[in-house]
């Protein structure tokens, strides 16, 4: 008797035990016999099927579920052994399948001949995380596949490529084997700076965030495009970098548009040289760089001779083709570094970065003679002009560019006072020719 009391209370409190769990259980729990008739159900299951039974008792689950799941009955019907799984998070759609649809997973265990457990969770969020998944990589699909523009790549922490897919070959041409394992700069023009340029872009990306660059690109089969080149930092779940995202980018025709743009609003529309504007831009940062650097810096100011009469004479537009005809033969003797700029009207100014006082009055005189040697075709015929041309050097007579081209100015005047056709120096002669004591050419000197 006692041994069998003993037993009841055993079964008593592990009853209790199995009630206490079902009741706290995370996940919806029903007992039933093998047609669906409900014994025991845990609150969590009562509150997933609410929305199925509208208030309604659940006396029969397969009823319940029928409406959504109506095969779940089939199922167990043709389920033939003792006991198994009958069927295993088993997708019950009881809303409608749409981005909050209600899901359920059903997982439904014969326990005996006549003994069904189903195990009920809500999946509902993971569902819709699959979704936008699903959405976005078909997004992304799309992309890759038929924008020819954009190529979409990731790196690794190093910055070598470590994914590639479609979207990169129909851009650059490069096939997977070509791009994986490489540095940006397999993109790069031969003629682009590779090894300065890169380190600093992905320095500024990791400070920032993400950077962008824009650079020569050069495709497989050799076409050079303007390329804009988004780098994005991609963040472990802890923080740390765990590569970069890119998004490279053809902008060759806005480069374009841009580049022309830059032109139109930096130079002279009549001689194509610098125009007044950005030749102060310009010669600011000149300025500012030569004293930096302590380096020698010089302007050229020069005025056609007798313009007026030019005009006058042959009329404006021969007038027109005389200016046109000085800056070509400035450009022509200048160095690359050296900037050509038309002030306005007759008169135009050199700047000659690293070139002293001297250099720059050999250069001055190389102009004049060229000027004056000049057989130049206008529409009346081949005329003749001359120049006069004042020169002064950046220095402690001179510190800034307003002095500087005041001093410049005012070499020019004592030319034209000189009589014209001839260069003048703003500083003085002996200092001139302490200067330039190596320089002997026929220059002429205040
Ligand atoms: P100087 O030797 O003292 O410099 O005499 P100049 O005649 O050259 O100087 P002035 O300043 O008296 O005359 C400059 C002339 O240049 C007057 C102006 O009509 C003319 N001019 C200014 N801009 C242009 C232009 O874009 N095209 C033409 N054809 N003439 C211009
Ligand atoms: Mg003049
Ligand atoms: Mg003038």
């Amino acid at each position: 008797m006692s041994a069998s009391n003993t037993d009841n209370s055993d079964l008593e409190s592990e009853y209790e035990a199995l009630l206490s769990f079902m009741y706290l259980s995370p996940v919806g729990i029903i007992r039933s016999d093998k047609s669906g008739f409900v014994d025991m159900m845990n609150p969590l299951a009562a509150q997933l099927l609410m929305p199925l039974v509208r208030g309604g008792d659940i006396e029969n689950i397969f009823d319940s579920l029928s409406s959504v799941a109506p095969e779940l009955r089939n199922l167990v019907a043709s389920f033939e052994s003792e006991r198994g799984p009958v069927c295993e998070n088993h997708r019950v759609f009881v809303t409608p399948a749409k981005d909050d649809a209600v899901v359920l997973s059903c997982s439904i265990i014969k326990v005996s001949a006549d003994v069904l457990m189903m195990v009920l969770t809500d999946i509902s969020r993971q569902v819709a995380a699959e979704r936008r998944t699903r959405q976005t990589e078909s997004w992304l699909a799309g992309i890759y596949t038929s924008v020819n523009d954009f190529a979409f790549f990731t790196l690794d922490a190093q910055g070598c490529v470590d994914s590639w897919n479609p979207s990169v070959e129909h851009l650059t041409g490069f096939g997977e084997a070509e791009v994986v394992g490489r540095m940006l700069s397999r993109f790069y023009a031969n003629d682009e700076i590779v090894l300065h340029r890169w380190p600093e872009h992905i320095a500024l990306t990791r400070d920032e965030g993400w950077h962008v660059e824009e650079f020569w690109c050069e495709t497989k089969g050799g076409r050079r495009f303007w390329g804009q080149v988004l780098v994005a930092v991609l963040r472990e779940e802890e923080g740390g970098i765990s590569g970069y995202s890119v998004v490279l980018r053809d902008v060759t025709e806005r480069k374009v548009h841009s580049d022309n743009l830059a032109r139109l609003l930096t130079t002279d529309h009549l001689t194509g040289v610098t125009n007044r504007a950005h030749f102060f831009e310009v010669a600011e940062s000149e300025v500012a760089r030569a004293e930096r650097n302590s380096r020698a810096l010089s302007l050229v100011m020069l005025d056609a001779d007798h313009f007026k009469h030019i005009n006058d004479t042959a009329g404006h537009q021969a007038g027109d083709e005389v200016l046109k005809r000085i800056a070509d033969e400035a450009k022509a003797l200048l160095r690359r570094s050296d900037i050509v700029a038309r002030l306005g009207g007759e008169e135009f100014v050199l700047l000659l970065p690293s070139t002293t006082a001297g250099e720059a009055m050999l250069v001055a005189e190389r102009l004049r003679a060229a000027v004056e040697r000049a057989l130049i075709d206008t529409v009346v015929g081949q005329l003749n002009a001359t120049i006069s041309l004042g020169v002064a050097s950046l220095g402690n007579a001179n510190p800034t560019l307003q002095t500087l081209l005041a001093a410049a100015d005012h070499a020019l005047y004592d030319a034209k006072q000189a009589g014209r056709n001839c260069v003048r120096c703003s500083i003085a002669e002996s200092e001139y020719v302490a200067l330039s004591a190596s320089e002997e050419g026929n220059t002429s000197q205040t």
